[in-house]
């Protein structure tokens, strides 16, 4: 499992292992937790009573300290993991459900004419379509989308990096993502 990390406001931060987790709590930096602790660490012995020491740690965690507001002005990293997520695995030409082995990142305005790799211009395609489409434009091909291109909030982007996500940390992110997400389908 892995812990989401948020500021004292309450933002997330960061995927955290359970060791980076642990750390955190050993070095006083967190501040308030939420959900039931979902896992135990067990650490060496404890020199005064002898015993093992033990940390549970909870699945969300926020520390301390100041918040870089530079942050969250910055759209999220585009990538292909989390572009095929966002547009959850569909090609946007076909419609099509594909396996990630035979999905690309498209350009709706090709890069060879200006288009930029943003979030806004990327969408998942099939390797087929990809061909076909090459360096024409929509107009051109007299395609349409089957959706629409978006930048993914903080708090989305926080789901499309999460590897396996408990469902308290779940159900925290979701509360902050907007309503039209494709995430809540
Ligand atoms: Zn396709």
């Amino acid at each position: 499992m892995d812990v989401l990390q948020l500021d004292v406001s309450g933002r997330p931060q960061a995927w955290l292992t359970p060791k980076e987790a642990a750390t955190l709590y050993v070095l006083d930096h967190v501040a308030w937790t939420l959900g039931k602790p979902c896992m135990v660490m067990r650490g060496g012995t404890q020199r005064r009573t002898g015993l093992p020491s033990r940390l549970s740690l909870h699945p969300i965690v926020a520390v301390h300290g100041a918040i870089p507001a530079r942050t969250w002005a910055q759209a999220p990293a585009l990538s292909n993991p989390k572009l095929f997520q966002r547009d959850r695995q569909i090609c946007a030409y076909c419609g099509g459900r594909f396996p990630w082995t035979a999905l690309t990142r498209e350009h709706i305005v090709p890069t060879s004419r200006r288009g930029v790799d943003s979030w806004t211009n990327c969408i998942t395609a099939c390797k087929s379509c990809n061909g076909r489409k090459g360096n024409r434009s929509l107009h051109e091909m007299g395609w349409q989308l089957y959706y629409l291109p978006y930048v993914p909030s903080l708090y989305e982007d926080m789901i499309l990096r999460g590897r396996r996500i408990l469902s308290d940390q779940m159900a925290f992110l979701l509360a902050s993502v907007p309503a039209n997400s494709r995430l809540h389908n």
